[in-house]
C-alpha cells in the first residue's frame, strides 16, 4: 500500500506482521475482546488497514467515521455503537468534543502517536496464531463492522455488517472486478499490467472504499490511498503511480469528462473505473467512452445494507448496455414488489427492489422498529429504490421512492431530469427538487445560459409534468462522500431564498 499524501510504502509481509503485533497489542495493553466496539476517525493513512484487520481478526467490531462528518455526526455514531475505545489522529480528535452529547466513558488513543506506531512492531517476533483466540473464536455470523447509511434523506442508521457478509462481498468482488487477460483484451488496447494498481479516493469509513480496500488485499495488488476529491491530485496520482483501477462517484465521471486538464496527464495505465453509490447518467457514460476509449466503467449497485455491489456491468454485453446498472450477482436473490399493494411484479413493471443473499446487513444497531421496517421475516431487504429488470435480467435504477417528485398525481424521477440537464455542454452539473420540479445549475466555465433557455431545453425533450419550473444557479452541489447530491440542503436553500416551490 502506499499512501499519496506522505508517500510512505507498506510492503505486504510488514502489513501481515504489524497486524499480528498491533492484535497482541490491543489485547495486551488494552485489553480490547471480542465484542467490543471500536470508534476510527482517522483520515487516510497505513495505520488504517493494519488496525481494522488487527480489530477484526480478534472479534472487535470496527466502527468508522468520516473526518469531515459534522460533530453532531460524529456525536450519535458514537452514541449508537457505544464504544469501548477510540482511535484518532492529533488533527481529528477536536472532532470529539461536544460538550452538548452524553458519551459514554471511552479511552481516547492518538494512531499517530510514537506510542501507538511502536505497538506496530513491539510484538515482531511472536507468531500470533489469529485463528486461536480460546474462548475469543471469532464466527462468520459475528459483526465485523458497523457502517452508516448515507442519511441523506433521514438520520443516519448503524448498518451492522458480519464477518461473513464481508467475506462474500470480498470474494465476488475480488472475482468480478478483477480482469483476466480476456477481459483486458477486451476491453483495453494498451499492454497487460505485469502488477495491479488500485488507486482509491474514497473513504475507508463507508462501504465502497472498505470493499475496495479488502478486493486489493485479498488480490495482493498494490493499493494508493489518497483523500482529495481534488481532481488535479487525482490525475496527477493516476499517472504518478500507473493506476490500472479506480473506485467512483458518477460526478468524478462527470468531472474527468468536462475537465479539460486529463489531455495534461498520462492516463494510458487505467483500465477500469468502478462507478457506483449514485445514478450515472447514459450520455455521459458513452461521452466518456468516446474521450477515454481505453477505460471501462463498470458500473456497480449496491447499499450500504448490501454489504457492498449486489450488480454489476460486467461482461462483453454488459459494458454495452450504459443505461442499466447489469444484472444481479449470482449470490443475490431479488424480486421487485408494487410499493403500495405488495404485488410482485413482472419484467418491465416498475417497483420496490427487495433483495435476500448473503451480503445482506444482520440489522440496523439499536433500532429493532427500522430494522424490521427494513428486514422482514424472510430475510428480504427492501431497498427503498424504484427499480425494474428487463426480460433479459438486466436492472435499471429509477430512482429513490422517497426522492420522487409528486408534481400533479404524476411521479417525476429527479435522476432522469439531471441526467438529461448533464447531457447539456453549456452546464458542468445539476440537481433537482420538489415540489414543483426544480433545477440547481451549475453553468460550464463561461457559459451565461439563463433560466429559460435550461427550461426550453428540457422542456423540448420530456413530458409536460417532468418539465422544471424553476432554475436558480449555484456554483456547486453539494454531495455525500459517496456523491449523492444533498438534495435536503437544496431544499431548504430553496425555501430560505423564497423560491415559489
Ligand atoms: P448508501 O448505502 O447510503 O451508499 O446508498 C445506497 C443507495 O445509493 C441505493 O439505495 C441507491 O439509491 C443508490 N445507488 C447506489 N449505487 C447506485 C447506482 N449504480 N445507480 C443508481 N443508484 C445507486
Amino acid at each position: 500500500m502506499i499512501n499519496a499524501a506522505t508517500g510512505h510504502r507498506l510492503a505486504y509481509s510488514d502489513l501481515l506482521r504489524q497486524t499480528s503485533s498491533l492484535a497482541i497489542s490491543l489485547k495486551k495493553h488494552y485489553s480490547l475482546s471480542k465484542g467490543d466496539v471500536a470508534f476510527i476517525l482517522s483520515p487516510h493513512s497505513l495505520q488504517i488497514p493494519i488496525l481494522y484487520f488487527s480489530l477484526l481478526s480478534i472479534g472487535v467490531v470496527v466502527s468508522p467515521a468520516i473526518p469531515d462528518d459534522s460533530s453532531s455526526d460524529i456525536t450519535r455514531k458514537i452514541n449508537l455503537s457505544k464504544p469501548v475505545i477510540v482511535f484518532t489522529t492529533s488533527e481529528s480528535s477536536h472532532k470529539l468534543i461536544n460538550p452538548t452529547s452524553n458519551l459514554v466513558t471511552r479511552r481516547t488513543v492518538l494512531i499517530d502517536s510514537p506510542e501507538f506506531l511502536s505497538l506496530l512492531t513491539r510484538y515482531n517476533d511472536n507468531k500470533y496464531d489469529v485463528i486461536n483466540h480460546g474462548n475469543d473464536v471469532v464466527n462468520q455470523s459475528d459483526v465485523a463492522v458497523i457502517l452508516y447509511s448515507s442519511g441523506t434523506t433521514g438520520l443516519k442508521k448503524a448498518v451492522q455488517l458480519t464477518h461473513r457478509n464481508l467475506i462474500v462481498v470480498t470474494t465476488a468482488t475480488a472475482r468480478v472486478y478483477h480482469p483476466t487477460d480476456h477481459d483486458h483484451d477486451l476491453y483495453s488496447s494498451q499492454p497487460r499490467p505485469t502488477r495491479h494498481v488500485s488507486l482509491t479516493t474514497r473513504t475507508l469509513a463507508a462501504v465502497f472504499g472498505l470493499t475496495v480496500m479488502m478486493r486489493a488485499v485479498s488480490q495482493e495488488e498494490t493499493l494508493v490511498l489518497l483523500e482529495t476529491p481534488e481532481l488535479q491530485e487525482i490525475l496527477e496520482a493516476v499517472e504518478k503511480y500507473k493506476a490500472n483501477y479506480m473506485p467512483v462517484s458518477p460526478s468524478d465521471v462527470v468531472a474527468l469528462l468536462k475537465s479539460d486538464s486529463t489531455s495534461k496527464c498520462d492516463l494510458s495505465s487505467l483500465i477500469f473505473l468502478w462507478c457506483g453509490g449514485a445514478p450515472l447518467s447514459k450520455e455521459v457514460a458513452e461521452k466518456f467512452r468516446d474521450k477515454f476509449p481505453n477505460v471501462q466503467i463498470l458500473i456497480g449497485y449496491g447499499l450500504t445494507e448490501t454489504g457492498g455491489p449486489t450488480a454489476i456491468t460486467k461482461g462483453p454485453v454488459e459494458v454495452t448496455r450504459l443505461d442499466s446498472v447489469g444484472r444481479l450477482s449470482e449470490f443475490m436473490e431479488a424480486k421487485i414488489l408494487d410499493p403500495i399493494t405488495g404485488e410482485a411484479l413482472f419484467p418491465g413493471q416498475k417497483g420496490e427492489l427487495w433483495l435476500r443473499g448473503p451480503t445482506i446487513m444482520k440489522g440496523y444497531l439499536g433500532d429493532d422498529k427500522a430494522t424490521a421496517e427494513t428486514l422482514d421475516s424472510e430475510g428480504w431487504l427492501k431497498t427503498g429504490d424504484l427499480c425494474y429488470f428487463d426480460s433479459q435480467g438486466f436492472l435499471f435504477i429509477v430512482g429513490r421512492l422517497k426522492e420522487l417528485i409528486k408534481y400533479k398525481a404524476f411521479q417525476v424521477p429527479p435522476a432522469e431530469l439531471e441526467h438529461l440537464l448533464l447531457s447539456n455542454p453549456e452546464i458542468a452539473d445539476a440537481a433537482v427538487i420538489p415540489y414543483i420540479p426544480m433545477a440547481f445549475v451549475v453553468r460550464k466555465l463561461g457559459s451565461n445560459i439563463t433560466e429559460a433557455q435550461v427550461m426550453e431545453f428540457t422542456a423540448k425533450q420530456v413530458s409536460p409534468y417532468k418539465q422544471i419550473r424553476r432554475v436558480a444557479f449555484i456554483n456547486s452541489i453539494p454531495k455525500s462522500h459517496s456523491g449523492k447530491i444533498l438534495r435536503r440542503e437544496l431544499v431548504d436553500q430553496a425555501l430560505s431564498a423564497n423560491f415559489s416551490t
